[in-house]
């Protein structure tokens, strides 16, 4: 039995107590009490001292048993969610328990089978622990605080391993898929630098379309996307990737809808916040999605570059902000779904319902059933709620939500784990919505017909969505069966 485990230099000593913790652990090593000489294969040494890296402080528990502490947010000791850690030094079939024991939340999809995800050195792609080596309790031993225990065998000396949350998508991994994508040149793709953030981290701004819709005096129809404002929400950037690969693709309908609208997406609203391991929060502190109301230059800089913007297409006559899509990933809820706002205008509320209709439709692991809408006061600082009460009675503002752990499959009750390509397979999904609706609502139709270049283009393998089907589709949404405009793989529950 060992008690409390020596620490290396760098970790420090003071991390006697939940409040104590100050920075990650840097190459920490757990040695038994008593023990003074070198390290031995065994003595685990931990260490989140890497971007988006979170752990805060070790205990060893017992000879196979360590209490792992989350990294709170910087600044905002409120938050306790996110992980990100490696361990190596490890002897081979050496079996560990590690808990997480100070978690901030208590409900948690961890009680669904949600488990953590694991790689290693000579197996670098990320998988999730078997559900059944997972637990979640209540522990009297930590404040009665909710625990997640995880039994692990380590199998290879020489790997390093390292445990996550969920599946992390880094501010340098983000930067340079967009280094890729510039590198394509395509005339349709652009990439500018819409601010800093106050680690002086860029806040990209994408724009797609075709240049024609970027002609002196076009006018535009805008989507307007963006992600990982909560930098602990990693899908969020997996399914805002699934978008962006999808529209500069050369699939027909990514070509036909970038004709016709222009995706304006910034990606990552929080890159300090993703960069640093938080889960919700900004280097200061701040829950940037609470803070739409009046963001200020110099603490929000990322939030108050992307309102200045959409405010500034709102004033422009020539634009038409049409959609607003903030991507979050949700803790305690399966599936994909949305949240949007309650208007006193009933067709408007109606109206709204139509986009999660047709992305149900679309999406095997989309819930029209667990969307909804609200007015709840603690959100009136978001990015939904603000643009919701400002823009016009033709704009939609949603938050799109995807769970950290699975989807429900319509006729099974079998939960199924989202993966990196699932959720960017939801992506696609919501991109390639904006045709059926463009397609469906009558007032965009109107816009949309007339439309004679695209009339021309027989070379088109399809025929060209705006101009065929009808609006008497909607309102019971059910949508053409045989469309090849369909692309619903499996039958959908919702
Ligand atoms: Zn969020």
């Amino acid at each position: 039995m060992a008690e409390r485990s020596q620490t290396a230099p760098e970790a420090g000593n003071d991390m006697g107590n939940d409040d104590a913790i100050g920075g990650n652990v840097s190459k920490y090593v757990v040695l038994p009490t008593g023990y003074c000489g070198q390290p031995k294969k065994g003595h685990l040494i931990f260490d989140a001292c890497f971007e988006s890296g979170n752990l805060g402080r070790v205990e060893q528990v017992s000879e196979f048993e360590y209490d792992l502490f989350i990294r709170p947010d910087t600044c905002n000791p409120r938050f306790r969610v996110w992980f990100n850690f490696t361990v190596e030094n490890v002897k081979e079939s050496q079996r560990v328990i590690f808990n997480i024991v100070n978690f901030s939340k208590t409900k948690s999809l961890y009680r669904d089978g949600m488990s953590p995800m694991v790689k290693s050195t000579s197996r670098p792609k990320w998988q999730r622990l078997p559900p059944k080596n997972v637990y979640y309790y209540r522990c009297p031993d930590h404040r009665k605080n909710y625990v997640m225990s995880f039994a692990f065998c380590f199998d290879r000396e020489e790997d390093i391993y390292q445990f996550a949350y969920c599946y992390p998508y880094t501010y340098t991994r983000f930067q340079h898929y967009l280094d890729s994508l510039q590198k394509r040149n395509m005339d349709y793709f652009f990439r500018e630098q819409l601010g800093q953030s106050v680690q002086q981290r860029q806040l990209d701004l994408l724009t797609i379309t075709s240049p024609d819709n970027l002609r002196e005096g076009a006018e535009q129809k805008v989507v307007f996307i963006t992600g990982r404002v909560h930098p602990g929400e990693t899908p969020s950037s997996f399914v805002c990737q699934g978008i962006i690969d999808f529209l500069v693709s050369q699939h027909p309908i990514a070509r036909v809808l970038r004709e016709h609208l222009v995706f304006k997406i910034a990606p990552m609203l929080n890159p300090d916040g993703v960069y640093l391991g938080n889960y919700r929060c900004s280097l200061m502190g701040f829950d940037l999605n609470r803070h739409w109301l009046d963001p200020s230059p110099w603490a929000h800089p990322t939030l108050h570059g992307v309102k200045q913007l959409i405010i500034q297409m709102y004033n422009d006559p020539k634009t038409s902000l049409e959609f607003y899509i903030d991507i979050h990933a949700h803790s305690t809820m399966m599936n994909g779904f949305m949240y949007g706002n309650i208007f006193e205008d009933e067709e408007r509320f109606q109206r709204q319902a139509i986009f999660p209709k047709l992305l149900c439709q679309n999406a095997e692991d989309f819930s029209y059933s667990s969307t909804s809408f609200n007015r709840d006061a603690v959100k009136a600082g978001t990015g939904r709620r603000f643009l919701g009460g400002l823009l016009d009675h033709t704009s939609y503002c949603y938050t799109l939500e995807v769970s950290f752990y699975s989807y429900i499959v319509g006729g099974t009750t079998a939960a199924v784990p989202y993966t990196e390509e699932a959720y960017m397979k939801l992506g696609r999904n919501v991109a390639r919505t904006f045709l059926d609706y463009y397609r469906l609502n009558p007032l965009v139709e109107k816009v949309a017909v007339p439309m004679p270049r695209l009339r021309k283009e027989k070379s088109l393998p399809y025929k060209h969505p705006f101009l065929r089907g009808s609006a008497s589709n909607y309102p019971n949404g059910k949508g053409d069966k045989k469309s090849p405009m369909n692309h619903k793989d499996t039958s959908n529950p919702f």
